[in-house]
């Protein structure tokens, strides 16, 4: 059994995909042109904003935000404690100082209690200026945006959305991707929308940033590449990236999301009254980049793991360590009381296998292990 079957995935649309990489090879026209056009008006267009901006990966695309709003030393920016190392490490790589909220239990995203406590603390300090709140999308499921906007009204903060693994999903219609000032995704294979290498977008209705950032991501061009009116990057997703996805943006469209919120009910049903399984509330929709449970304790879920594997069962820990205490950012200072549902939940949780092509016998396998361990 795979954790996330991409092999199947091909092997479904080997024809497409190979005819569109096929189509770029023949055009000798690798970066740019008609495929990445394409693509970043679907893109747009699926996600209900008014401009996408593909670039080289999920974390150029939160690194170009943060060059175009221009958040430097001395600015806040409030980053969930219980995500991928990113969504942190582009905060500290402009020189502003990342501040870890904590979650909360039930959807894994910014508890928004913890995150106004935050920005006011900040504000009593007075060592630093709030500027932005990255909440992230985490396993899919869009944070809670309806309350998240009221405090950055209330600050005047601006949002970022790293939508990095919540491609597809949607709170009461409301496409992810489109809630912030601006929003990200990465198409890194293993995300919900996939490619075969390192891609990522830009999703924002302000027009204002456009240019700003298709100047930023091509060494600050002007006019053109050789007029250069700032210090940007070099930032931008492959002909080839673009025709993969062309091919796997259809299949996500027609039945991918639909399969991979099959595959979730039904484990949530087996899985009823035998493990805390995820809880999506009303009117949100996952995208399911993983289905995550909680066990009771780190030693039930490190002999969970252990039972999965002797059957064959790959099972993944997102994420072992939070934020705060990654090396990386051991100058900044923390209360650790702070942590308590992320620091609870890197020593509980459990990601099973999950993937549009997940058979039903698969899935009761992985459940009768389960069961048998824990009931
Ligand atoms: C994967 C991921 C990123 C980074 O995307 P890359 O394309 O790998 O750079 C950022 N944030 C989160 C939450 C992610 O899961």
């Amino acid at each position: 059994m795979k954790f996330r079957d991409l092999k199947a995935q091909y092997n479904k649309y080997k024809y497409e995909i190979d005819s569109a990489i096929r189509g770029v090879i023949n055009s000798s026209r690798f970066i740019g042109g008609e495929e990445v056009n394409v693509l970043e008006k679907r893109l747009a267009e699926y996600v209900g904003v008014k401009n996408c901006i593909t670039c080289a990966n999920g974390t150029d695309a939160m690194t170009l935000l943060m060059m175009a709003w221009d958040i430097n030393e001395g600015d806040a920016v409030f980053v969930p404690d219980f995500t991928f190392f990113s969504t942190g490490e582009i905060v500290s790589f402009r020189g502003a100082t990342p501040v870890f909220i904590d979650i909360d239990r039930d959807t894994f995203n910014i508890d928004t209690v913890k995150l106004e406590k935050a920005i006011n603390k900040v504000l009593e300090e007075g060592k630093l200026t709030p500027k932005v709140i990255i909440p992230v999308d985490l396993f899919g499921l869009p944070a809670d945006y309806l309350k998240i906007e009221k405090i950055s009204k209330k600050y005047n903060l601006r949002v970022l959305e790293d939508a990095a693994q919540g491609f597809g999903g949607s709170i009461n219609g409301k496409k992810a991707c489109s809630f912030g000032d601006a929003a990200t995704t990465s198409f890194f294979p293993a995300k919900p929308l996939g490619c075969y290498g390192d891609g990522g977008a830009i999703f924002t209705d302000d027009d204002s940033l456009v240019q700003l950032i298709k100047s930023l991501k091509v060494h600050g061009k002007g006019d053109n590449k050789y007029d250069n009116v700032r210090i940007g990057v070099n930032s931008r997703l492959d002909t080839i990236q673009a025709a993969v996805l062309n091919v796997k943006m259809t299949a996500f469209m027609d039945h991918e999301l639909e399969d991979v919120n099959r595959v979730f009910k039904l484990y949530n049903e087996k899985l009823e009254g035998v493990v805390e399984t995820p809880v999506i509330p009303d009117g949100f929709v996952s995208s399911f980049a993983q289905y995550t449970i909680k066990l009771r304790s780190k030693e039930e879920r490190d002999l969970l793991q252990v039972k999965l594997k002797r059957q064959g069962i790959p099972s993944m820990i997102y994420y072992v360590k939070p934020m705060h205490k990654q090396d990386a950012f051991s100058e900044l200072s923390f209360n650790e009381g702070d942590f308590k549902v992320t620091n609870e939940l890197c020593k509980t949780v459990l990601s099973l296998p999950m993937h549009p092509y997940l058979g039903e016998e698969d899935i009761d396998l992985v459940c009768e292990v389960i069961k048998a361990y824990l009931v």
